[in-house]
């Protein structure tokens, strides 16, 4: 198919100083728990980024000397020469599909906790360290800058020896030094780096300028710069320093790729924004600046794309999650194939990865961060290796993408669902608060599923064991999903709770099945930590109940802090009104009261309740599986060769989850995975040949 000449205008090529992006699709820097500790696996995605059509490929946070060290974070790496083969992978892959490669330098200053090194970071002015690490950072003197200033211009040169085509003088999401400085709150300096807005973005200009002066035409030199921190008087503003910022360095960069700070400000999720939200604070940088700008937003629409260009907003579509959820996202815009775009639910499970020091996983893509280690393509995958017929019981997640995934190998599939609709569990979790753009997860599939002529799909079709061995299928994946357990065992209840079989208490699947009628006060308990008792609990008030929120954590949807939501949700929850109770478990629950231990003291309360919901763990709806797998003499005589539980009826988890054990299923069908070593190759770490001492 043809591009819609609508969308021309994206396929325009773009100056960035002395290099040019052969369309206005740009992967922005962004973290992926791969880096330094997997650069194979981090080049292999970014390349594949780059084949999807994506003009400009990026890395993480690159941090660069040793006295910025990012660690625990795992980011990418140009301390020394050493570094720089490591990063020329990345770099030789992305050019090799003809885009450009960007590092994103960073020194974190307060903001690196230096764990590795043990040396004391640096900042303008002494002050704690930021985030999880006690100690402070000293304040840097004359020496200290200058010496900062010849490590970016030496990291600028490994970047051109390591083949980048742009590198970055970042100053964005509070997590580094050149930010630190422009920072009234930060930057109390009295000298020429303090005061006036003129002197505290001396070090930027100072920088870039040694950039530009390093690597000369051989590569662009782009800014990175958060315009808005949405922290009132104290903060950057787009109407204060922000602004003041970007006249004063105008066009001294290459490129402006502007954003709001801190990153859970940046990467807002779906519940709590809408795409294109940033577009109220960075529209302006465009007219003070005669360099290309870049803006981020979360951009899936490609009309909306459109008018970001057309509008004097941004040259660039800037994207991290829309290009993770599908690195082909350019590509199918350039094909005409709009409807094959995998667009990015906002979830930020992405992030998650980073925050937990693991390589990322996307709840829309389950081919990332596989590329390398699996092999596995986002968009390609083998031809069916032999002719069975593929049965898969179940149409949630799981079960949906392994489907379309069998389907596409060529494998002749059936996919039976008991519902008169597909998606599972889905289904009702997007019709919670916030959650609706989740069902893309479930458009998608049927969407790509509809395209697939191999493909049966039986609706209101409940399967029973005796009939899936009727059918002669050779191969069976079971996809039957959970159900919410209502009883509160889970992770704090291993026994059950007295008094917790009485009236008024409702699973979380009661109350999406929209049928019982609640009672004031609603206590909604969270022993799951995740996003599910904070949407019911939004749901109840917003039908008008009082909503008493107990957690067995130190805070609301505690496990959220990973996905940058946590803050957020706390405040929603203190908007809708709820009261929050944290770090406290069931003791016994009573037909109008129930009493809360705590969990450091035992020291007991009581709080009354109407209806009580408690959040705590699923089961795995196994039946069908566990019957089948248990009489493999039927199965024998049936004709059936395997029988595999996959996603929820293995084990219920995220759907991101669910969606890799579909695909992973799809996959592996008829290979031999190990399972006494694992199934993938792995990044071993070289070692040093002066042991045991030099
Ligand atoms: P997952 O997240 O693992 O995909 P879900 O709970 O979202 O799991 O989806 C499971 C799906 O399986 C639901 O749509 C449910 O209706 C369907 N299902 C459950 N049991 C059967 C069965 N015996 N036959 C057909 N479909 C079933
Ligand atoms: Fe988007 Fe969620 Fe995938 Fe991140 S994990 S890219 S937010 S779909």
């Amino acid at each position: 198919m043809a591009r819609d000449p609508r969308y021309d205008v994206l396929f325009e090529e773009v100056s960035i100083g002395p290099v040019t992006a052969r369309n206005r699709f740009y992967q922005v820097p962004h973290c992926n728990g791969m880096g330094v500790h997997y650069p194979s696996a981090m080049a292999a995605m970014r390349s594949v980024k780059a084949e999807g059509g994506w003009a400009v490929v990026c890395t993480e946070e690159c941090d660069f000397h040793h006295t910025g060290d990012v660690a625990p974070a795992i980011e990418a790496r140009l301390w020394s020469e050493q570094d720089v083969p490591i990063m020329a992978r990345m770099a030789e892959g992305v050019k090799r599909h003809g885009a450009l490669a960007g590092c994103e330098l960073v020194y974190g200053g307060m903001a690196s906790h230096n764990l590795q090194s043990r040396e004391i970071a640096m900042a303008p002015a002494a002050i704690p360290m930021q985030g999880f690490a006690p100690g402070q950072a000293r304040a840097m003197d004359k020496a200290d800058i200058a010496d900062f200033r010849r490590w970016h211009r030496q990291a600028a040169l490994r970047a051109r020896d390591a083949g980048f085509d742009i590198v970055y003088v970042y100053a964005g999401h509070n997590l580094c030094l050149m930010q630190h400085f422009v920072s009234r709150r930060y930057n109390t300096r009295t000298d020429e780096y303090g005061g006036p807005i003129e002197n505290r973005v001396r070090l930027m200009r100072e920088v870039i300028e040694d950039a530009k002066d390093a690597v000369g035409d051989a590569m662009a030199v782009a800014v990175r710069f958060a315009v808005e921190e949405l922290a009132g008087d104290d903060g950057i503003a787009a109407d204060g320093d922000g602004r003041a910022t970007v006249e004063l360095l105008a066009d001294l960069p290459d490129l402006w790729d502007v954003n709001v700070s801190e990153w859970d400000n940046d990467s807002q999720t779906a519940r709590f924004a809408e795409e294109g939200y940033q577009e109220p604070f960075v529209g302006w940088v465009k007219q003070v600046t005669s360099k290309p700008v870049v803006a981020v937003g979360r951009y899936t629409s490609v009309d909306r794309m459109v008018s970001l260009v057309n509008g004097g907003v941004a040259d660039f579509i800037g994207a991290a999650r829309p290009s993770i959820a599908d690195p082909f996202l350019p590509r199918k815009i350039e094909d005409g194939r709009i409807d094959d775009i995998r667009e990015c639910i906002g979830c930020n499970i992405c992030v998650g990865g980073d925050y937990t020091f693991a390589p990322m996983r996307c709840t829309q893509n389950p081919t990332t961060g596989e590329e390398w280690r699996r092999g596995w393509h986002p968009e390609r995958i083998e031809a069916r290796n032999g002719d069975g017929r593929v049965l898969v019981v179940g149409g949630g997640p799981a079960g949906l993408e392994a489907a379309r995934a069998l389907g596409q190998r060529g494998y002749a599939v059936t996919l039976a669902e008991a519902a008169t609709e597909l998606g599972g569990h889905l289904n009702r979790l997007s019709r919670l608060p916030g959650l609706a753009s989740w069902a893309r997860v479930v458009d998608w599939r049927v969407g790509q599923l509809r395209e697939l002529p191999n493909v049966e799909i039986f609706m209101d079709s409940r399967l029973d064991a005796d009939q899936v061995r009727e059918f002669g299928f050779d191969r069976v994946a079971v996809a039957t999903g959970s159900h919410w357990r209502r009883d509160a065992l889970g992770r704090t209840h291993r026994a059950p709770v007295p008094g917790l079989d009485g009236a008024g208490v409702f699973s979380p699947d009661d109350i999406m099945s929209g049928e019982v009628a609640l009672e004031d006060p609603v206590v909604v308990y969270d022993d799951d930590h995740y996003v599910m008792a904070s949407v019911l609990a939004e749901l109840a008030a917003g039908r008008g109940h009082v909503v008493v929120y107990v957690t067995t954590a130190p805070d609301v949807a505690h496990w959220t802090h990973n996905t940058m939501e946590q803050g957020r949700i706390q405040a929603r929850m203190i908007e809708i009104g709820a009261d929050i109770v944290t770090n406290k478990h069931l003791a016994r629950v009573g037909g109008k009261e129930i009493e809360l231990a705590c969990n450091f003291t035992d020291r007991r309360t009581r709080i009354e309740r109407g209806s009580l919901v408690p959040v705590t763990m699923r089961d795995a709806d196994d039946a069908l599986y566990r019957a089948l797998a248990g009489d493999r003499p039927a199965l024998d005589a049936a004709g059936v060769r395997s029988v595999t539980a996959i996603g929820d009826c293995l084990a219920p988890g995220l759907v991101a989850a669910a969606v890799h054990g579909g695909h992973r299923y799809a996959r592996e069908l008829d290979a031999e995975t190990p399972v006494d070593s694992p199934p993938f190759r792995r990044e071993l770490v070289a070692l040093s040949p002066d042991w045991p001492h030099p």
